[in-house]
């Protein structure tokens, strides 16, 4: 990878709208000037169209292992409860090295497809049948090495996991390798915080994996160790999970949520699918994220997110690819509208009234993910250097301008259109390929074959 002096672009998105000839130059991986209206100078690297990085608030980097292995009917109805116990006998069976191999992969796509940051709620803490590692962050550290592999942005988010079930039940034993107790959890982010420390600028943030995984006391415990930091959670995915937190607590989760806990900006509410209009309202008022995983919420049959009301609310939202099925940020935001324009049965319905809908959505999702991931988002002074490129050339592209290039981007072309990809001022997407993409694939495929063929 090479470190960038400046880059020149014929235009780019900052954060005030398109700008023309833009010159930004980087030092220690963040911007440190941004100039308009001026020519390149001889030594600038030349883009013609720049976007600044995506923050992928939410995924589980091990599942890109799996996308597509679910797909057979079972006895019954199929539903996220019987995908989860797919997934719990996979997991059963990855060492740490697999989980590097796996999670470098799934970076490594991430970048190409524009994200630069990653959110990883990462629940697979203990070994085998649930024995701790001498590092109660071994697991941790494959992922921190991984992101380093692909040089993506990292917020570790260690998942607090206790329960099987609301009310304190017992976890399973298909759950044996992701539990905590508050003080083990209080060493895990320790000691969390210690192996991403040499990828610069990552953060630690506190995961309660879910009001089904956690009691009231144990909540309360742990939410302090976020320290100023991100606290994610996810919460009413599922018509089942609401209906069981009801019978629980006579309170809905996101209504249980506010009730007992003081939600803040700090705060990213994965999926948050099954709300009330005053749940709706209070996560808007709250100034906390919703974090929308579209592509994994339509695998999962999870429901759709009431965008139209949360938004006229003035929420705050950003994507996660969650399960990574697929990997597309262009296909995540596609997905995230035409949800809402098949169940409205209208058009252009993120954006306000004259203005782009692929404005709207890039925004929405740029201003929320980062604020999730507990960084600046945007191209501006101070901000991590991160951007991609899109190809001029691409037939999806041709003639657009200003809010054009995003709708054609987003709506079109999608992810082809990706030229280059810069990350903390370094290059490392070059015409649609990440540079260490052989090197991860090759180790991927031995970890696949030896996973899924003996
Ligand atoms: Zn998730």
């Amino acid at each position: 990878m090479e470190q960038l002096p400046a880059i020149h672009f014929r235009t780019a998105l900052l954060p005030d709208g398109w700008a023309h000839d833009v010159r930004i130059e980087t030092a220690a991986g963040r911007i440190a000037c941004i100039d308009t209206g001026v020519s390149a100078q001889p030594r600038d690297e030349r883009a013609a169209i720049g976007l600044p990085g995506m923050a992928n608030l939410h995924s589980h980097a091990f599942q890109r292992a799996m996308a597509g292995l679910t797909g057979k009917r079972g006895p019954g109805a199929d539903s996220f409860w019987t995908w989860r116990e797919w997934m719990y006998r996979f997991v059963g069976r990855l060492t740490p090295d697999d989980v590097e191999a796996i999670a470098a992969l799934a970076f490594v796509e991430m970048v190409e497809a524009g994200f630069t940051r990653v959110g990883e709620f990462h629940y697979l803490h203990h070994d085998f049948g649930g024995q701790c590692f001498a590092d109660p962050a071994e697991m941790g550290a494959r992922i921190a090495a991984a992101a380093g592999t692909a040089g993506i942005g990292l917020t570790l988010l260690p998942v607090f996991y206790a329960q099987g079930g609301f009310g304190g039940v017992p976890a399973g034993d298909g759950q044996a390798r992701f539990l905590s107790t508050p003080d083990s959890y209080a060493r895990l982010i320790e000691a969390s915080r210690h192996v991403v420390a040499p990828l610069g600028d990552a953060l630690v943030g506190v995961a309660p994996h879910s009001l089904r995984a956690v009691t009231p006391d144990a909540l309360a415990a742990i939410l302090p160790l976020a320290n100023g930091n991100p606290i994610h959670i996810h919460i009413a995915e599922q018509v089942r999970e609401v209906e069981d937190c009801v019978a629980w607590s006579g309170r809905r989760p996101v209504e249980w949520l506010f009730d007992h806990v003081a939600v803040d900006g700090r705060w990213c509410l994965v999926h948050a699918t099954h709300m009330t209009a005053d749940e709706t309202h209070a996560l808007a008022r709250s100034g906390a994220v919703a974090g929308i995983c579209p592509i994994t919420e339509a695998d999962l049959g999870d429901g759709l997110f009431p965008a139209i009301d949360y938004r006229a609310a003035g929420g705050a939202w950003g994507i996660g690819t969650d399960s990574n099925v697929a990997i597309d940020m262009a296909d995540e935001l596609r997905l995230f509208e035409y949800g809402q324009r098949l169940h409205h049965r209208a058009r252009n319905v993120i954006a306000d009234e004259g203005g782009f809908n692929g404005r709207a959505l890039f925004d929405g999702a740029l201003k929320g993910g980062a604020q999730a991931l507990g960084v600046e988002a945007g191209l501006k002074v101070g901000a991590p250097a991160d951007w991609a490129t899109l190809d001029p050339d691409h037939v999806g592209l041709i003639g657009r301008q200003g809010d054009a290039l995003l709708d054609s981007f987003l709506f079109a072309s999608g992810r082809h259109a990706i030229d280059a990809v810069w990350r903390g001022g370094r290059k490392v997407v070059t015409g649609g390929v990440h540079h260490a993409r052989a090197a991860v694939v090759s180790r991927y495929c031995m970890v696949l074959q030896r996973l899924l063929m003996t």
